[in-house]
């Protein structure tokens, strides 16, 4: 039984019904098309965990009134890549850091150097957390290495937690900054792929009822063939999506291309890692992408007939002066698209902006992506992607996964049109309220269920001891202020 629920006085379990009575704008389902439309004055109720009316003038009881006047209720947004418990500490790190002899990637160097202890972790944890909750997503995949205590943090959130324990059979490693070295422990990669099932199983069988597990090895260049094809079986055998990064670099396209010579896509294609229920980060660096330069153009078409899909995160790899080319031909070309906040910040409402943009600007073509393209990918897409049809939409039956916007906002004004004032805007200033499963997590924009402030300042102690370890760590013992200097000189030290 859920907390929302309460015994009638009858004796029979009778579950709380909340109306949003009246809601100025909401964007609805519409099944028949397969779409969202906007829907004026209308009703949005739930009962317990579950959506149960969708349209004008609900007539049965109601426990709870909600006033929809000036409000724009959406769908719960659907996160579908992020790594909550090492990003945050990279705030004021990796915006600028990137090595150009690494075709401006900055990731295995920050992987080799910039290593948060659990305590960061945990504190890390917290923030992604409240940000997202905040910004509206209500579905997290959370990609993490496993954390003591993690299961019952991203319960406690409040979030419908993905949760999906990563492993490897190699690490990557540095000598120089153009060679990428890889050493192989494929023992450990094992042990981890089984601790991993121990954990989603226990995911599973979580009391909070919002938790399951997603297979999640994780990088194609860094897991045995076998490894891989054993993760398959077991995703494939048990229902779970599975999670890995692939294409995501153009240093892993060309080790792909050493040792297999094909494309990572056609490569994973060959060993059946593609597939509905496989979700690709970031599937950036496909064989037609302009930086490549390569002879095949099957990927694009492999990613679509085999059902696979992308999670698209514009942020880290516009900072790069990278971008996925362009999301509009994906999803014409028929590829499942999701979105995702892979660093700070964790806001998927911005993510939706810069995934907007960024397609236009790449294929020089506003009619690339719509904005209902893109709030596609940021419900449905997901919810495709974790194979829910219960989730990022607003019909009756759905999970009550919501968020109010508030459109009397100041960002939000004039609201002519919601949903663009909020995407191209607003971003979470306008989010009022959130609910997941029927409970409400966000109230009045404070998160009720952690405490932001206090893990930030837990989160800031945390990066200055990484910051002051780098240099045990780094390839040429440099400090972090060498190789991320601040963005301006700070005055008075040489
Ligand atoms: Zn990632």
């Amino acid at each position: 039984m859920s907390v929302a629920s309460h015994r009638a006085s009858g004796g029979g379990v009778v579950e709380k019904v909340t109306c949003i009575r009246a809601a100025d704008w909401v964007v609805a389902w519409d099944e028949t098309n397969r779409r969202h439309v906007y829907r004026r004055h209308i009703d949005v109720v739930f009962a317990g965990s579950r959506l149960v009316f969708v349209g004008p003038q609900f007539t049965g009881r109601v426990d709870e009134t909600i006033d929809g006047r000036a409000l724009l209720v959406i769908p719960g947004l659907i996160d579908i890549h992020a790594h909550p418990t090492t990003e945050p500490a990279f705030k004021g790190v990796r915006e600028t850091h990137g090595v150009p002899e690494m075709y401006m990637s900055g990731l295995y160097e920050r992987v080799v150097g910039f290593r948060l202890d659990e305590a960061g972790r945990q504190a890390a944890a917290e923030v992604a957390y409240s940000e997202l909750l905040a910004s509206g997503v209500t579905s997290l995949l959370d990609l993490s290495a496993p954390l003591p205590g993690w299961l019952d943090l991203i319960a406690r959130s409040g979030l419908r937690g993905f949760v999906a324990p990563g492993y490897a059979s190699a690490r990557w490693h540095l000598e120089n900054n153009h060679e990428l070295k890889f050493q192989w422990d494929e023992a450990a990669g094992r042990r981890g792929f089984e601790a991993a099932q121990r954990l989603i199983a226990e995911a599973d069988r979580h009391p909070s009822g919002r938790l399951s597990g997603v297979v999640y090895p994780a990088q194609i260049d860094l897991c045995t063939e076998n490894l891989l094809r054993e993760s398959v079986d077991v995703a494939r055998r048990t229902g779970r999506p599975l999670a890995i990064h692939a294409a995501q670099s153009v240093l892993e396209f060309q080790v792909m291309v050493q040792r297999h010579g094909k494309s990572p896509i056609q490569w994973a294609h060959e060993i059946g890692l593609l597939g509905a229920g496989t979700i690709l980060g970031h599937a950036i660096f496909i064989d037609e992408h302009s930086w490549l330069h390569w002879g095949s153009h099957r990927d694009l078409d492999l990613l679509a007939e085999t059902g696979t899909a992308v999670a698209h995160c514009p942020t880290p790899f516009a900072r790069y002066g990278q971008t996925l080319e362009h999301l509009g031909r994906y999803l014409r070309r028929g590829v499942v698209v999701g979105l995702g906040t892979d660093v700070s910040p964790h806001n998927l409402l911005e993510e939706m902006r810069w995934a907007a943009v960024l397609a236009r600007i790449t294929a020089e073509d506003i009619t690339a992506v719509t904005t209902a393209d893109i709030f596609h990918a940021a419900t449905i897409g997901g919810a495709q992607a974790l194979g829910r049809d219960d989730l990022g939409r607003l019909v009756p039956g759905a999970k009550a996964d919501l968020v109010l916007i508030d459109l009397t906002d100041a960002s939000m004004v004039p609201a002519r049109d919601p949903l663009s004032s909020l995407i191209y805007t607003a971003a979470e200033r306008a989010v009022r309220d959130v609910y997941v499963d029927g409970h409400a997590v966000v109230a009045n924009r404070k998160v009720l269920t952690l405490d932001r402030a206090d893990a930030a300042g837990r989160l800031a102690a945390a990066q200055q001891r990484m910051l002051d370890a780098v240099p045990h760590h780094d390839y040429l013992g440099r400090s972090a202020d060498t190789i991320v200097p601040l963005c301006l000189p700070l005055d008075g030290v040489s």
